[in-house]
């Protein structure tokens, strides 16, 4: 299937009160643009480096998230025009985050990330320390900060019952955080299994491969 053919049959799926973050890493920039013309807006790049060298080539009202984990000497080179950071995976990085906003007085909206997976390699916070973090936001800690919702990563794994409990512990610390102050996004779900996250719950699903088709990483 084509591009566009994968693009709108993704769309068709999904319900009017969820968002789809396309997520083009390792695409040429010229893909994104055919998906932007098709009426996307919002992107996800998991790598610093490949994000800023497709972001001066492509249209400035792409709204980027970084959903790749973000290591805190690299927040300057995207500070300025982030617009979302869904890989938050402790609180050196939010401070860094914070400051870096700062400098170009602007607020940067993150997601915390939950390790929710059994697997060992996912990186993410506790569930106690995305709550923690959270008061401490809510506290005031972070001005340049929008803390907008939280993100997750299910394990890698054909068992549908075990991604789902995943996503519904994910969902239930969203209910638990929302009740302090409400928060809008729970991202969770990628092409294999976000049917299964909106189920539970997810109000934004990463697309990648469904759309754009194979990675190819030897490039
Ligand atoms: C690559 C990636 C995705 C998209 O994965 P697909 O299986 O290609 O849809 C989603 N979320 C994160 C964090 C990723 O790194």
């Amino acid at each position: 299937m084509s591009i566009q053919e994968n693009y709108n049959a993704i769309k068709s799926q999904l319900p009017q009160h969820v968002e789809l973050v396309a997520v083009s890493k390792t695409h040429p920039v010229s893909a994104i643009q055919e998906v932007y013309d098709l009426g996307q807006r919002v992107f996800g790049e998991n790598k610093v480096q490949e994000l800023t060298e497709k972001y001066p080539l492509l249209p400035k009202d792409i709204q980027w998230h970084l959903i790749g984990h973000l290591q805190t000497n690299k927040v300057k080179y995207i500070a300025e025009f982030i617009d979302t950071i869904q890989s938050v995976d402790s609180e050196k990085l939010l401070r860094e985050i914070n400051k870096e906003a700062g400098k170009h007085q602007r607020k940067i909206k993150v997601l915390l990330q939950v390790k929710i997976a059994e697997e060992e390699s996912k990186f993410g916070l506790e569930a106690e320390e995305a709550k923690s973090l959270y008061q401490k936001y809510l506290n005031g800690e972070f001005p340049n900060i929008f803390v907008t919702g939280l993100m997750g990563m299910a394990t890698f794994t054909e068992d549908k019952n075990q991604i789902k409990k995943e996503f519904l512990n994910l969902k239930g610390l969203f209910d638990e955080l929302n009740q302090l102050q409400p928060l809008e996004t729970l991202s969770m779900g990628m092409s294999d299994d976000f049917p299964t996250a909106i189920e539970c719950g997810a109000t934004s699903v990463r697309v990648g491969s469904a759309i754009f088709g194979r990675r190819d990483y030897s490039k």
